[in-house]
């Protein structure tokens, strides 16, 4: 396993804000951590890199203990903070140069010229880092936490405050880096889990409410079964109603209905209706729950798109 949390507790005085977590990451993996906002993701990283200890409980990064092992924790992993701390004054190259000899690369000069190819900042190579934009300044972060070519990568909130095309850019990046390493990213922005991510945990105060693959958690965590069925004519809201185990109705557009249930039989319900009426139907979709329905319901959230 690459990451393996146990039973990990962080008190800031009276408050828990990360509370008995249990969860493991295997090589490879593109896990999403998501969570409102003080739900206890940043804590979480900083005990994972080392910045900060636990109160309770222990984890382990490629198998070195965070209390025990820490230097060697270090190595093995690459960390972009929330609020990536730059030397502003430095130029791009220098501060590469600067972080691969802290990392104690072999050969610095030749990885600095590798990373700066890697996440695509020669054209900014040369310049100071206060003359850069958001989302090259987020590159250099990116350079900087895979600089010694670490096995794991922890990425807080990489691409908040990042424009459109800088987020699609900064993803990609970190999907490329993903075929190689083990990466756990922070997100409160669900579509950026669903472009990004294998699995993802959800936490809520400190607790862990979901930890599936996204395909699963479609699938089931919402509890209900959507279908979208178009018919070749307008409807009776009371005949729509009295299919079986239909718990909502709502007309959309062009004889178009949203059907919701709770039993997972309910597509074939709705189907043998239409037969049995000789109802022409234009289409019948199952809908999947989405990630931002899913996660409303275990966090009592809106969450963010
Ligand atoms: P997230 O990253 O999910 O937004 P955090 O891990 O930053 O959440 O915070 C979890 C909780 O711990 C929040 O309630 C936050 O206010 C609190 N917290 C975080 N850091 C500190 C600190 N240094 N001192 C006191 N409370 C903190």
């Amino acid at each position: 396993m690459s990451i393996e949390v146990t039973n990990l507790t962080k008190k800031y005085g009276d408050q828990v804000a990360v509370n008995h977590i249990s969860f493991q990451a295997g090589k490879g993996e593109i896990v999403g951590f998501l969570g409102p906002n003080g739900a206890g993701k940043s804590t979480t990283m900083k005990i994972l890199t080392c910045f900060i200890p636990p109160t309770e409980g222990t984890a382990k990064v490629c198998g070195f203990d965070i209390g025990e092992k820490s230097i060697e924790v270090r190595k093995h992993v690459g960390y972009l903070p929330e609020h990536n701390p730059l030397y502003l004054e430095m130029y791009v190259k220098e501060y590469l140069r600067f972080a691969a000899e802290l990392g104690k690369t072999k050969n610095p000069a030749q990885r600095v010229k590798e990373v700066i190819a890697l996440t695509r900042l020669e054209s900014e190579q040369h310049k100071k880092i206060r003359q850069l934009s958001k989302g090259y300044r987020q590159r250099v972060g990116l350079a900087q936490a895979i600089i010694h070519d670490p096995e794991v990568l922890i990425l807080d909130e990489p691409t908040s405050g990042l424009d459109p095309n800088q987020v699609i850019e900064i993803r990609d990046l970190i999907k490329n880096l993903g075929k190689e390493k083990t990466i756990m990213i922070s997100t409160h922005i669900m579509q950026e889990v669903e472009a990004i991510c294998d699995r993802v945990i959800i936490i809520d105060k400190g607790n862990i409410v979901a930890d599936d693959t996204l395909e699963n958690l479609r699938n089931s965590a919402a509890g209900k079964v959507i279908i979208r069925i178009q018919f070749a004519e307008k409807m009776d809201a009371e005949k729509i109603k009295s299919i079986p185990n239909c718990d909502k109705a709502t007309e959309t557009e062009n004889n178009t209905w949203l059907l919701e249930s709770a039993d997972s039989a309910f597509r074939q319900q709705v189907s043998q209706f239409a037969l049995k009426n000789n109802y022409e139907v234009l289409e019948l979709v199952s809908e999947k729950n989405t990630l931002e329905e899913i996660f409303r319901k275990l966090t009592g959230n809106v969450g963010h798109l």
